[in-house]
């Protein structure tokens, strides 16, 4: 008879979103009359961009007639799309990559979940915590995590790096040596940044013991600091340690048009001198048909000037939320963070509530809906994070109403 992967059955329990999702059905068939607001799953809500529609609409009339069709597209993506990624994001801010290190893909979940697999397994990771749960969910489905701990909430193999309150939300460098260590900046779902110096040191330490940063940058976009840096590879020897992924879902509304990229320069090589670059085209090209054409041109749109100037008053809508939400919240005298560079907003229980209490308590009290901190992670526990991604009137209305409890 056969068997499953016995490293999924190691998953514990249900999903977050799931578990919210029944809590709030359970809410609402109890309480028809109630308008709830949703501030708790991070997606986005507004429309395509003009541009990118005009592009897509473009691209498909491109594939009707037989000198313009397009079948499979290129295994690293369509070199109209690397190069503006390259020009845009990294050359136009003095960072060496080149187009030939892009990979276009569907999306940054896919690529976080899967870039594990050119690994050793006996690769240890490092997580900050609370974290985006698929780094080590697709970590312990490669078998890489050990044992979970259900009283902890931890993998015994998983090299944890609290954010909290006292380190500003930042990890700090563990004790432990890692070999894998991923980070997200601005933070999904603290909301919280590292500046240019910080994460130097986290570049300089990759480098000093032989680690890959996994760096996740799906938050760029919201980024309004001066010192923030955009790109892991604003830093001095990021080319020899560090992946990045990029998503065209938080800056461009894509989420359900799917896009994005993996960036592995061709400086970093392992032990032996193999390049991830080459192992990465190799897993790419045989598991993977590459991004739609016509969703290649809508992403080659969101780099156009109207593109640009579109997508920059889109964000601007959702970082008004968040200012709404941070603000309101500071006034009603609760200890919040994030919001500045990322549209999360990491809000502090009242009176030692857990995290599930007060997401209970909003939700049959203000009929709003946020995410339990402490399903990101053991250091989530506290904290419930909102999103900036509703509409600005319905933010408005859900921080009134947290107000007037
Ligand atoms: C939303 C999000 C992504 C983007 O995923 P896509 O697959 O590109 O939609 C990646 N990383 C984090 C931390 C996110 O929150």
């Amino acid at each position: 008879m056969f068997k499953v992967n016995q490293d999924y059955l190691k998953l514990p329990g249900s999903y977050l979103f799931s578990t919210i999702a029944k809590k709030v059905a359970a809410f609402q068939a109890a309480n028809p009359d109630k308008e709830l607001i949703r501030l708790g799953i991070g997606d986005v809500t507004q429309p395509l961009a003009p541009a990118i529609i005009d592009s897509l609409h473009s691209a498909v009339d491109e594939m009707a007639a037989a000198e313009t069709f397009r079948g499979y597209a290129p295994d690293l993506g369509y070199e109209f799309l690397r190069r503006a990624m390259a020009e845009n994001d990294y050359q136009a801010r003095g960072c060496d990559i080149d187009a030939d290190e892009i990979f276009i893909s569907d999306g940054a979940k896919c690529d976080s979940g899967n870039i594990q697999e050119i690994f050793s397994p006996d690769c240890k990771i490092a997580v900050c915590d609370p974290v985006y749960p698929v780094y080590v969910d697709t970590n312990v489905m490669a078998g890489r995590c050990g044992t979970y701990d259900p009283e902890t909430e931890m993998w015994s193999n998983v090299i944890y790096m609290p954010c909290t309150k006292e380190n500003g939300f930042a990890p700090v460098i563990p004790d432990e040596i890692p070999d894998i260590i991923y980070l997200c900046f601005p933070n999904n779902p603290t909301g919280s940044t590292v500046t240019k110096d910080e994460l130097q040191k986290w570049v300089d330490y990759a480098n000093r013991v032989g680690a890959v940063i996994i760096y996740d940058a799906a938050y760029e976009a919201y980024i309004s600091e001066e010192d923030v840096p955009h790109t892991v590879y604003e830093c001095e020897g990021a080319r020899n340690c560090a992946i990045e992924l990029r998503s065209f879902s938080k800056n461009a509304g894509f989420t359900g048009v799917r896009l994005g990229a993996a960036v592995v320069p061709k400086d970093i090589k392992d032990a032996d001198g193999v390049t991830l670059h080459s192992l990465w085209a190799r897993r790419h090209g045989t598991k993977y048909n590459g991004a739609p054409y016509i969703v290649q041109k809508a992403g080659e749109a969101v780099y156009s000037e109207a593109g640009r100037k579109q997508l920059a008053q889109q964000v601007a809508y959702y970082m008004k939320n968040a200012r709404t939400i941070y603000d309101g919240l500071k006034e009603a005298g609760y200890s919040v963070s994030g919001g500045i560079n990322a549209p999360y907003i990491w809000l502090e229980t009242p009176d030692n509530m857990t995290a599930w209490e007060f997401f209970d308590y909003l939700l049959e009290k203000a009929n709003v809906v946020g995410t339990p901190g402490s399903g990101f992670g053991p250091s989530g526990e506290g904290y419930l994070r909102l999103t900036a991604f509703g509409t600005y009137e319905n933010t408005v209305a859900a921080i009134e109403r947290i107000k007037n409890l």
